[in-house]
């Protein structure tokens, strides 16, 4: 639910919105599902665009439960490469949607690779100038291990990263990642 309702909005108005699901007892699929779309729109308003974040919930759900009963368990012994092309066949799950349910909801190993990430890559010299979200995935994804706790704390190290110090202006002075620009400035 997370991943949907973050979409173009801060964390924290995402998880406004995913405490009042929970209050509302509507993190459960199939009581979501039976949730009319505009008491779910009502219920989701501090996430921001509630009635398409609404419409992409109820198509996550719907797919949820028609493929697994609506349990995010049996992802993990699917199939990765169709399973996530079924994810982005959902409407509204795009790829950073897609790869965040599979990495934080069924412990896939698939790199969440936004663009904190490709920033970082980008600066340092790891990607090419205006290389994209597919790049940027598989590039990491070959050059570690398989392994979904790596790439879960990886994912939350970059971001801390982004927000710190590699920001529109970057903040090297001081950010544990200067080290590897070995004296040269950032790319880009
Ligand atoms: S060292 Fe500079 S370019 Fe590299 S991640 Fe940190 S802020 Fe960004």
């Amino acid at each position: 639910m997370g991943a949907v309702l973050t979409q173009h909005t801060a964390w924290p108005y995402a998880a406004r919105a995913v405490a009042a699901l929970r209050a509302a007892g509507l993190l459960g699929p199939r009581r979501l599902a039976a949730t009319s779309a505009a008491a779910l729109a009502r219920a989701i308003r501090p996430a921001g665009t509630p009635r398409v974040k609404a419409r992409r919930l109820r198509a996550l759900t719907r797919w949820l439960l028609a493929r697994t009963g609506g349990r995010f368990a049996p992802l993990a012994g699917l199939p990765l490469g169709p399973l996530r092309r079924e994810l982005l066949a959902v409407p509204g799950l795009g790829p950073e949607t897609a790869d965040a349910i599979l990495l934080y909801a069924a412990a896939r190993p698939v790199f969440v690779a936004d663009a904190y990430a490709r920033r970082v890559l980008g600066r340092h010299r790891l990607l090419p100038r205006g290389a994209g979200y597919e790049d940027a995935r598989r590039f990491v994804e070959a050059h570690l291990p398989s392994d979904p706790a790596l790439f879960n704390e990886l994912h939350a190290l970059v971001v801390a990263v982004g927000k710190a110090h590699c920001r529109a202006r970057p903040r090297c002075a001081g950010c544990p990642l200067r080290f590897d620009l070995r004296g040269r400035p950032p790319a880009g």
